[in-house]
């Protein structure tokens, strides 16, 4: 099993002793802003998370809670103020947005510098190019982390399968293992023989959102399989909701040579890449050498 938590608690210690050599020698305390518009729980919960690993890596934290009813000029508004803020190395707004508020064009208003979590065209178009100053989407990041541990930093010539093609996870994902040389198929709702594509690679990640929808027979002996998936569903005799991935775990367990769980895998890497493409940032910005880019 690969354990998410472990990995994520190193890279944060990593991202930690980073922010106080910048605060000792560069008087520099990187900043992440994240904006929550609405109520939804979910969101609310990854906020506070963020809110806190973000304080306890050293760094400057600001929430922005912004009412569901609040106008897309508004959200603009305020983050025109964040890229203008030097305190504010980081900007995230949480997704997905209210109906009314168009996500792309608020997505485009970040600045491409400050825009850690990579979903500014700029840096979707500087990681399909190979742009190093490109700010890599966190969770792919942090799946291709745990990935290069696995394979001991090297995924050349690596058949890799891809279930999802959204630009959150799958299309990233895709061109960050494209740039390891992995060779790469990205697989959808329209792809013909799933299972039999997933049964030639070595590398599985899955990121679709159906509960458990990967299954062992699935799954060539040996490989590594990451499960992006986060899914709530309610089994039959069971008092409360459980948490699974789009893997069926306790069989495809048995067949791959390393699996992630659900919970405690590719979510824990998700907050801490967070944390590090905005020290990375930070660094950028004020030109300043960063030892985890
Ligand atoms: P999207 O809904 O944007 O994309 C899902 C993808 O899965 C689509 O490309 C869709 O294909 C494909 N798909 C749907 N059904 C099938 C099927 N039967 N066979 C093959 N492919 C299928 O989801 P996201 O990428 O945003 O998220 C995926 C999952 O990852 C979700 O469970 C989400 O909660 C989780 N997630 C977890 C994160 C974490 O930090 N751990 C972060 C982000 C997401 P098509 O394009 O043809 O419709």
């Amino acid at each position: 099993m690969i354990d998410g938590k472990a990995t994520a608690l190193r890279l944060r210690l990593q991202v930690g002793a980073e922010v106080s050599r910048l605060v000792a020698e560069h008087n520099l305390q990187p900043g992440l802003a994240v904006v929550l518009v609405g109520e939804d729980p979910a969101s609310e919960l990854y906020v506070r998370n963020k809110g806190r690993q973000t304080v306890e890596a050293g760094m400057l934290s600001r929430e922005h809670k912004l009412a569901a009813t609040v106008t897309e000029e508004q959200l603009l508004m305020l983050v025109g103020q964040l890229n203008d803020d030097p305190m504010v190395h980081g900007i995230l707004v949480q997704l997905p947005l209210p109906e009314h508020i168009d996500e792309q064009r608020v997505l485009r208003t970040i600045n491409p510098a400050k825009d850690v979590d990579g979903f500014h065209p700029v840096n979707v178009g500087g990681l399909a190019t190979g742009d190093p100053a490109a700010l890599a989407p966190c969770t792919p990041v942090g799946c291709l982390l745990m990935l290069i541990e696995q394979f001991d930093g090297d995924l050349s010539g690596k058949n890799a399968v891809i279930i999802g093609r959204s630009n959150i996870v799958g299309k990233p994902m895709a061109q960050l293992l494209l740039k390891e040389s992995s060779t790469v198929t990205i697989a959808h709702s329209r792809t013909r023989d799933l299972p039999g594509i997933c049964r030639g690679a070595d590398i599985v990640v899955a990121a679709v959102g159906r509960p458990e929808m990967v299954r062992s027979d699935w799954i060539k002996p040996g490989a590594v399989v990451i499960d992006v998936g986060i899914n709530r569903i309610q089994r039959e005799g069971e008092e409360k909701a459980k948490l699974v991935g789009d893997v069926a775990f306790d069989e495809v367990v048995k067949v791959a040579g390393a699996i992630t769980p659900v919970p405690g895998g590719v979510g824990p890497m998700t907050i801490a890449c967070l944390l590090r493409n905005t020290v990375v940032a930070a660094c950028r910005q004020v030109g300043v050498v960063c030892e985890l880019d």
